[in-house]
């Protein structure tokens, strides 16, 4: 019986074995650990009962935990797909000095709901309101935990029981199953469509209203362009009619940009500056689109309409939290420094040039020729996602590789479960790492992620 205990490894060559050791970058050096004690547990079981050990047993038992335990754990990923803003993938990655604020504030106490001058409670919404009125304009501002969110407590706060007017061009369904008359249905609202899929105009609104309408409602088409022979009304001229019939003009940005994407290489989109100059009583967006902070949802507009909302007792269950409003914060103070917006990660993405990306994809191709049937840098399209901007790309580079067994989705699904996991694009003949989302001090994790599952 000792003998064959005797034969059992000790957990240091376990630990050290290369295809056991990779594993604590994402799960941490205890967490891989407690697997190894743990199947050496069980190996010590069924060598008792008469089992010779066998060390390549063990590595496989260990790895099969450790693999269950990085599917159920969120772990940070290489996005290789080439979309800015992935929602699978979290969307936006924040600036340095915002996950230190959102560190920080997570990790400790702060003045959420105090003023340290008089020491009296105020709110949580005091700080970042000031930050909002500055970045965008606006009258004033709130947060809450997203943009659906947002539109939901617009539509409890105005227009329970009463009706929201849509022109039928905008009521639209946006990704993860946000859809317009379904918010409007479970706000308790009575949804008014008017005009035509494609074109609306300023007189369907006009004979629309009645003493019964709320708002009217603006909604960013985020992922679909109609086109041919359109027409939707200008802005600017629904505010005039809402202003002579005292109906509140809302519009749902979606995105929420604060800077110029043209500026970026992308096409324009409508700004948050623009909605408020237009005079939207109420514009509502993302924070985590291509405002690039955190996720949360935001309203600003004119003081009276932001007071109600404010008022609204909803807005306690859509609160957030502290960890959040600090990296929004630390996110709208970058929009006020001179040329602080690229320090955000999206838009120093969006500020790469094609030829650094060229640079940057030959090199990873060089490095992983020699173990692959073909690795070349490839011209590709980048898209900026979140539901802006959908039609149109920005030229981007990746590196195009065909694996020796000529499978390319299998390859791309073993640089999902790499370490860290890389999420590519496989479309049929070759595996595409587009580099426009990556960092490119992360370069050499691409090239070792690619080594060892073209390896395997
Ligand atoms: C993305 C989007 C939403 C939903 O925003 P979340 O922050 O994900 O809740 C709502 N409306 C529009 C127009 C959008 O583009």
């Amino acid at each position: 019986m000792t003998k064959t205990l005797r034969g059992i490894p000790a957990a240091h060559r376990l630990l050290a074995d290369p295809r056991v050791a990779r594993r604590a970058g994402v799960l941490g050096a205890p967490a891989v650990k407690a697997a190894v004690d743990d199947a050496l547990a069980r190996a010590r079981t069924r060598a008792l009962g008469g089992e010779e050990p066998s060390f390549e047993r063990l590595v496989a038992d260990v790895s099969g935990r450790l693999d269950a335990a990085a599917a159920a754990a969120l772990h940070p990923v290489l996005n290789g797909t080439g979309i800015l803003l992935h929602t699978n993938l979290g969307r936006a990655p924040l600036a340095a000095e915002a996950a230190a604020a959102m560190r920080e504030a997570a990790a400790g106490y702060t003045n959420l709901e105090v003023d340290l001058q008089s020491g009296a409670r105020d709110s949580r919404q005091d700080r970042v309101a000031a930050l909002l009125r500055d970045a965008t304009g606006a009258e004033d501002g709130i947060v809450v935990n997203n943009c659906a969110a947002a539109v939901l407590l617009i539509l409890d706060a105005f227009a329970r029981g009463r009706d929201v007017v849509v022109s039928r061009g905008e009521l639209v369904e946006i990704g993860g199953g946000f859809r317009v008359p379904d918010v409007l249905a479970r706000s308790g609202a009575r949804l008014v469509e008017v005009g035509t899929t494609n074109k609306t105009h300023l007189r369907d609104f006009e004979r629309a209203l009645t003493a019964d309408t709320a708002l009217v409602l603006r909604t960013h088409p985020s992922n679909y362009r109609i086109e041919g022979f359109t027409a939707d009304v200008a802005a600017r001229d629904l505010v005039a009619l809402g202003r002579r019939t005292g109906v509140a003009v809302v519009e749902d940005l979606g995105s929420g940009a604060l800077v110029d994407l043209a500026a970026y290489g992308a096409a324009h989109e409508r700004t948050v500056q623009e909605a408020v100059a237009d005079g939207i009583d109420l514009v509502a967006f993302s924070g985590d689109k291509l405002l690039g902070g955190p996720q949360a949802g935001i309203v600003v507009g004119r003081a009276a309409p932001i007071a109600r909302l404010r008022a609204t007792p909803l807005l306690r269950a859509l609160r957030p939290d502290k960890a959040t409003l600090a990296a929004l914060a630390a996110t709208l103070r970058l929009y006020l420094q001179p040329g602080g917006a690229d320090r955000i990660p999206l838009y120093a993405m969006l500020r790469a040039t094609p030829d650094a990306l060229r640079e940057r994809a030959r090199g990873i191709a060089d490095a992983l020729r020699p173990l692959a049937e073909s690795a070349e840098p490839a011209a590709t399209t980048a898209y900026v996602g979140g539901g802006a901007l959908p039609q149109s790309g920005v030229a981007s580079f990746g590196v195009a590789v065909l694996p020796a067994d000529g499978n390319p989705n299998a390859l791309a699904a073993r640089l999902r479960r790499g370490d860290p996991p890389l999420v590519a694009r496989a479309d049929g003949s070759v595996v595409v790492v587009d580099l426009r989302a990556i960092p490119p001090e992360r370069d050499r994790d691409v090239v070792a992620v690619f080594e060892r599952a073209l390896r395997a």
